[in-house]
């Protein structure tokens, strides 16, 4: 083939149009696990919480519920992340759910294991927070430590990953900032094998955030802002 100045020109201008359009060139190759965190009833029997570890934490944790609203948090996780799922879905991501029903009974062990089977690019795990103080209130991500002893090699690519989702969201929802918590306790973190993060999306215990969290226009806002920091993370990852 002739390589012409127009040919060039025009490979220019479209490489510079889909740069400044956001469009993401990976998203129909990339798979995103998502995990609406918790179900319909605990499970208390212990599963380590990392690879060889000794220390034993419950397979799954019976999670929090609305103070005002008295929605569990695992009804609450699960709302949100069927909707992120379409979101996904809409912008051409592949997209594994761990679960879309309450009634079941997979281990957090289980869950990053489900991720990695389906040969996912990032674990995305929805969760919503409590705290014996009520005024407690906004967004938080959870990344491993750089030290973490089962995942540091992920560790750069999980802080990266939880920054992207935690600034989109607080910048879609206007909610308070928390930062990124960075703990190694966590089995569904300690498990992985791929990029993970999880998302607090705000206080079940805190009698505002509760109520505004089971409306339509915030769950909505919430769904926007985890797909935005998605889509930066992975235009990054692609440059
Ligand atoms: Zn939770």
């Amino acid at each position: 083939m002739k390589i012409t100045l127009s040919s060039v020109l025009l490979l220019l201008v479209t490489v510079f149009f889909a740069g400044t359009c956001g469009i993401s060139f990976a998203a129909d190759n990339f798979t995103i696990a998502v995990d609406p965190g918790h179900q319909l009833r605990r499970n208390n029997e212990l599963e380590p919480i990392g690879p060889g570890a000794s220390l034993k934490k419950a397979k799954v944790a019976p999670g929090t519920r609305g103070v005002v609203t008295n929605v569990p948090e695992y009804q609450l996780t699960l709302d949100v992340s069927l909707k992120l799922r379409d979101e996904l879905l809409a912008r051409g991501y592949n997209v594994l759910m761990i679960r879309e029903t309450n009634d079941v009974n997979i281990s957090n062990r289980e869950r990053a294991a489900m991720a990695t089977e389906a040969g996912a690019d990032i674990f995305v795990r929805i969760h919503a927070d409590a705290s014996e103080n009520s005024y407690d209130i906004g967004i938080l991500a959870i990344s491993p430590t750089g030290n973490n002893p089962y995942v540091s090699h992920l560790y750069a690519k999980s802080r990266a990953l939880s920054d992207e989702i935690l600034s989109a969201t607080v910048s879609a929802t206007g909610a308070h900032e928390r930062g990124v918590l960075e703990a190694d306790n966590m089995s569904g973190i300690n498990w992985s094998t791929i990029p993970v993060t999880i998302i607090e999306m705000g206080f079940m215990t805190n009698p505002e955030e509760d109520r505004l969290m089971q409306t339509e226009e915030y769950q909505r806002k919430l769904v926007i802002g985890i797909a935005d920091g998605i889509d930066s993370y992975v235009n990054k990852r692609s440059e």
